[in-house]
């Protein structure tokens, strides 16, 4: 049985494989981009989560990773640069039984859209936010992003960054993320075990990613992830310490933490609106207008 979800290219109604998830356009991204694992552990996750492509929503910003939803079977936006979050936000409250998944960069995410990311956050919106970090702004060929490291020399800063970076973990907790955590696409079982995970959780969850760019981030590349990332999950750390978290966050060195920081459940945004608690997503109501009244409304939008 097939039918046509998304436009003109049969395509199984029940996904049951992560190719059933591929998108009608290939990936654009370079050969070796840790945003091919990203993608790939997406798929792999709503397959073992049973999600269908009409379930679920991806937004995104702007940047390489931003170009995400096209390449993905599912609703599709790509939005304005760091404002994924508030687009995804108004989705979720529209309609809060969809699956909504937030994708996009380091730039995009902790600098253009750092304010969103703060809010965001401290709401606790039911959204799952994938960061897929590359520590640099690749789209526009390699420029300092937020999560640069210290003295690392790009285009815009020659002589080394003297920034400090944005540490994005301890940033989500101490804003009130509730479900925070840290992945790497070099190792996609694990990334789509965290994707499982921050889909199911009730709340705002980030899942910053090291994501290489191969063509202009050289420091930070696979060589240098591969000997570092150490989960935290074998090293019997507690996902309801926040204290512990913050510290494990912090370590950057030899050792590099990767897997669920923290898990912190309370209620979402959604849950404390009352208007939402009855009759079922807004989407699905009647508006109590006529159609003429709609086509003045839509007019006056367009
Ligand atoms: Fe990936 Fe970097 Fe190429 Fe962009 S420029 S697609 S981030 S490798
Ligand atoms: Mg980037």
């Amino acid at each position: 049985m097939a039918t046509d979800l998304i436009g003109t290219v049969d395509l199984p109604l029940v996904a049951q494989r992560p190719r059933d998830f591929k998108g009608k356009v290939d990936p654009d991204w370079c050969p070796g981009c840790g945003d091919f694992g990203v993608l790939n552990s997406l798929q792999r996750a709503c397959v073992e989560l049973g999600k269908q492509p009409h379930e679920l929503l991806i937004v995104s910003g702007i940047g390489c990773s931003s170009n995400f939803p096209g390449f993905f079977n599912a609703y599709g936006m790509h939005t304005l640069h760091g404002r994924a979050l508030a687009v995804a936000t108004g989705a979720k409250l529209a309609n809060h039984d969809l699956t909504v998944v937030v994708t996009g960069g380091d730039g995009d995410g902790y600098g253009i859209g750092g304010n969103h990311f703060v809010h965001t956050a401290r709401r606790n919106v039911d959204l799952t936010y994938i960061v897929m970090n590359n520590q640099i702004y690749g789209l526009t060929t390699g420029q300092v992003s937020p999560t640069s490291s210290e003295g690392m020399r790009t285009k815009s800063t020659p002589f080394g960054s003297v920034e400090m970076p944005v540490n994005p973990i301890t940033s989500a907790i101490m804003n009130g993320a509730s479900f925070v955590a840290r992945g790497y696409s070099g190792d996609p079982k694990h990334l789509a075990d965290l994707m499982q995970q921050a889909i199911q959780h009730k709340g705002f969850a980030l899942i910053d990613v090291f994501s290489p760019c191969v063509t202009f981030n050289h420091d930070n590349d696979y060589a240098f992830f591969r000997p570092r990332v150490t989960k935290l999950e074998d090293e019997g750390h507690d996902t309801h310490d926040w204290k512990a978290a913050c510290e494990k966050a912090m370590v950057w060195g030899d050792t590099i933490y990767i897997g669920l920081f923290l898990q912190a459940p309370r209620p979402t945004l959604e849950e404390h609106e009352p208007v939402l608690s009855q009759d079922g997503p807004l989407a699905r109501r009647p508006l109590g207008l006529s159609e003429a009244q709609s086509q003045r409304i839509i007019e006056r939008m367009m």
